[in-house]
């Protein structure tokens, strides 16, 4: 697919610098259009939809909040947290919203692992299917998510 005048705008909002201190690409070089299309074909192959991913990244979040800053139990073997920092995101995709920085974690009690988003990341997979360039500090894997998170298809 061939990347438009718009979306090498976007990209340049997503360089370090320009709307935060380390942008969304990380060492990523692909194009913009490349890092959407790669990663759809990823979440395609899990069987689950960017819409999915990010409902259940809300739902574990708001099950999170109930426990006001510690961990807490939110189903089979998943624990989550939810802190709030002072200050705001833009979306780099340039949509009116501006999302608090608020932190989700989810921890596997199993394995000890854990994946940290934002609110900014639920809205950016759900609504640009974006999980970040490779090599950014907040890049999100599909294939973690998905299993870390244990989304499931809707029906
Ligand atoms: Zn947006």
């Amino acid at each position: 697919m061939k990347q438009t005048v718009q979306m090498d705008k976007i990209q340049a909002n997503m360089r370090k610098g320009v709307l935060t201190l380390e942008g969304f690409l990380g060492t990523d070089t692909r194009k913009l259009v490349d890092i959407l299309v790669d990663d759809d074909a990823e979440v395609r192959r899990l069987g689950v939809t960017h819409a999915e991913i990010a409902r259940r990244m809300t739902e574990l979040k708001e099950a999170g909040e109930k426990g006001l800053g510690e961990f807490i139990n939110a189903g089979k073997n998943i624990e989550v947290k939810v802190d709030s920092v002072r200050g705001r995101l833009p979306c780099p995709f340039g949509d009116p919203g501006i999302f608090g920085k608020v932190n989700t974690t989810v921890r596997d009690k199993l394995t000890g692992k854990e994946i940290t988003f934002t609110d900014l990341h639920i809205h950016m997979i759900k609504t640009h299917g974006f999980y970040e360039g490779k090599g950014s500090r907040f890049r999100l894997e599909p294939t973690q998510l998905v299993e870390l998170l244990q989304v499931k298809p809707q029906s």
